[in-house]
């Protein structure tokens, strides 16, 4: 059976192998390798990133399905509205595909700091929602107000008391309307999976039980209870399991029917946050529940609620983000380098007389065959192991140690090529001593911070060679110096790559699911900055590559960190003659990722 990399655990269908390649299950099914032919053929170099606004819909139109389905199921009264959470993703390229998508179903957006709020003023649609959630000033807060009377549907959700008392202190000091609030609720029921610290008792977020009745009296006092529409949670991202979602569920539905209770007339809404999960693991499914299982508990726990306080069904308000987005963005970069590479037969240097080990180590490689290969091989790394220390003591020169080197690694690929015609399982299942290091050209802090930062897996295979089975372990390694630019080999979930020859041929790639919060949490260690992105549409069935945003030139990514680009072409100026600095602006002018060969 060949290696599939999980493709059918992760990829829900959205890309697939045929012919050994990578394919885009959808109109034309090109293949990931033709397009990136294509952007280079256009002399873009470096990490490429892919968007697919049609997986950007697709998710969208799977969320309206999932709870249209739900309502109709249950004959649920109160309706569905969902924001896309701005922090996930707010690159235009990615934005505005998701805007257009969203426009049939009302989709709007949830803003959470002032400048993803004059985003949201800016491009949502009038009368789709707009939700405000996150710390707020009074400016923020005002700018509330000025995007109501822009025409917009919004609803500022208070995290705290304070936030309340500023919305009544705008009320009285301008002529602006008033927008809806909504209330973040501080619940029992803490949430789960990596994120969880979203919910809770000691959440960072929302309102005590004491402070909502508190925020309901304010209104009251105020005449303003009209004001209030909603109540609000969010328990965390990448939900495993349902069940912290339903606890949370009763706890907010109680809320909300007691609020009506008490006289909140207008309270028509219940949100429950993001987290919906998405699959990343090529190994086994991690999500335990169906999404149409998940759409019909919250539909059939609010309807419960309400039916046994006696209130109306409240709508509901989805803000999941990463679930919309994760899917549409896939990086797709070169191989640079194997490590091993330059341990090649040509390169040893016998000598008439050499050291034992070295002897012994060519009979290894001379006499091993499928029967042999993996104990010649561990026999070769403990040969390798003493000649190593052989050397330190000053018993063996460095051509010996040279020659060690190089007939270890001959003996393990050789091991690994009689294993993978005689038993592929058995190849699988051999030590991590011998992995190949495989150096890719990005920057994990740039592209994977969240493999970084909290060691995020994320679906990566190769895009081509599919029609053979890979066999070496690998580990990969990025172009920062910093040792931590390395997804390491974890002998329990193996990366297995193909034995490439880069001199010869092209090896890509590919990082998928990386549309939900790597683009802005990306750092630019190193000065490393954004890699090159093309949006991926489709014209009467046929594949078009558009709006293609080349990675920032060298001088740029300086200008942005604040240096007088001036004085540094000019200090490189006065130093060089004429010729050679128009080469070194040249430099300048371009990205700063690798060039060699096929990069
Ligand atoms: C981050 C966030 C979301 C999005 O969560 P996902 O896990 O990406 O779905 C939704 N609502 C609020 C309030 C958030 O802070």
């Amino acid at each position: 059976m060949l290696e599939n990399y999980g493709i059918d655990i992760w990829a829900d269908d959205n890309f697939i192998i045929e012919e050994g390649v990578v394919k885009l299950n959808y109109a034309s099914k090109p293949s990931l390798i033709e397009m990136v032919k294509e952007i280079r053929e256009k002399d873009y170099k470096g990490p490429l990133l892919f968007r697919f606004p049609h997986l950007i819909e697709k998710q969208i139109e799977k969320l309206y399905t999932l709870y249209t389905n739900a309502i109709k199921e249950y004959d649920y009264k109160g309706k569905f509205n969902a924001v896309f959470p701005l922090k996930v993703n707010q690159l235009p390229n990615f934005l505005m595909p998701l805007i257009n998508s969203g426009e049939k179903y009302n989709y709007g957006l949830e803003a959470g700091s002032k400048a993803e709020l004059f985003l949201a003023m800016t491009y949502n649609k009038i009368g789709a929602p707009i939700t405000v959630n996150g710390f707020k000033d009074k400016e923020m807060i005002h700018l509330g107000f000025i995007a109501k009377k822009m025409g917009h549907n919004i609803t500022i959700i208070i995290e705290g008391l304070n936030e309340l008392e500023t919305i009544l202190e705008v009320e009285k000091e301008t002529s602006l309307p008033t927008p809806n609030v909504g209330i973040r609720t501080r619940l029992f029921n803490a949430g789960s999976g990596a994120w969880a610290k979203s919910g809770g008792i000691d959440a960072k977020f929302g309102l005590s039980s004491t402070e909502i009745l508190e925020a309901f009296e304010m209104l009251e006092e105020n005449n303003l209870t009209n004001i209030l529409t909603m109540i609000h949670f969010h328990i965390g991202s990448s939900m495993k399991t349902i069940k912290p979602l339903k606890n949370a569920l009763k706890e907010a539905g109680h809320i909300y029917a007691e609020l009506k209770n008490l006289g909140a007339t207008n309270l028509s809404a219940i949100n429950i946050g993001g987290g919906l999960a998405v699959e990343y693991s090529q190994f086994q499914r991690t999500a335990q529940y169906h999404l149409q299982e998940f759409a019909n508990d919250v539909v059939f726990t609010l309807k419960n609620i309400a039916k046994q306080k006696g209130v109306e069904e409240p709508n509901i308000f989805t803000e999941s983000g990463r679930f919309i987005s994760a899917s549409s963005t896939v990086l797709i970069t070169p191989v640079l380098e194997l490590f091993t590479a330059e341990y090649d037969a040509q390169h040893l240097r016998l000598k008439e007389k050499n050291p034992p080990l070295i002897e012994e180590l060519r009979e290894l490689y001379n006499d091993m065959n499928s029967k042999t290969a993996l104990e010649y091989m561990h026999d070769s790394i403990d040969h390798l192991d003493s000649l190593l220390k052989l050397f330190d003591l000053g018993y063996i020169d460095l051509e010996d140690r040279s020659n060690a080197e190089i007939l270890a690694n001959l003996i393990i690929k050789k091991a690994i090529w009689l294993l993978e015609v005689d038993d592929y399982e058995e190849l699988k299942r051999i030590d991590n001593k011998i992995q190949e290091k495989y150096l890719v050209n990005f920057s994990i802090f740039q592209s994977l911070p969240d493999f970084w930062g909290i060691k995020q897996e994320f679906p990566v295979m190769p895009i081509t060679h599919l029609n053979r089975n890979p066999t070496r372990s690998a580990s990969l390694w990025d172009i920062t110096c910093d040792s931590d630019g390395e997804i390491p080999f974890n002998p329990q979930k193996p990366l297995l790559l193909h034995d490439v020859n880069l001199k010869k041929e092209e090896y890509y790639l590919g990082f998928f699911h990386v549309g939900a919060y790597q683009d802005i949490l990306g750092m630019r260690h190193n000065l490393f900055s954004h890699p090159t992105e093309i949006n991926v549409v489709f014209e009467k069935g046929k594949v078009k590559l558009e709006k293609i945003l080349e990675s920032q030139k060298i001088i740029d990514i300086l200008e942005d960190i604040d240096y007088d680009t001036k004085e540094i072409k000019e200090v490189l100026k006065n130093n060089l003659d004429n010729r050679t600095y128009k080469v070194l602006k040249k430099y300048l002018h371009d990205n700063s990722y690798l060039k060699t060969t096929w990069s």
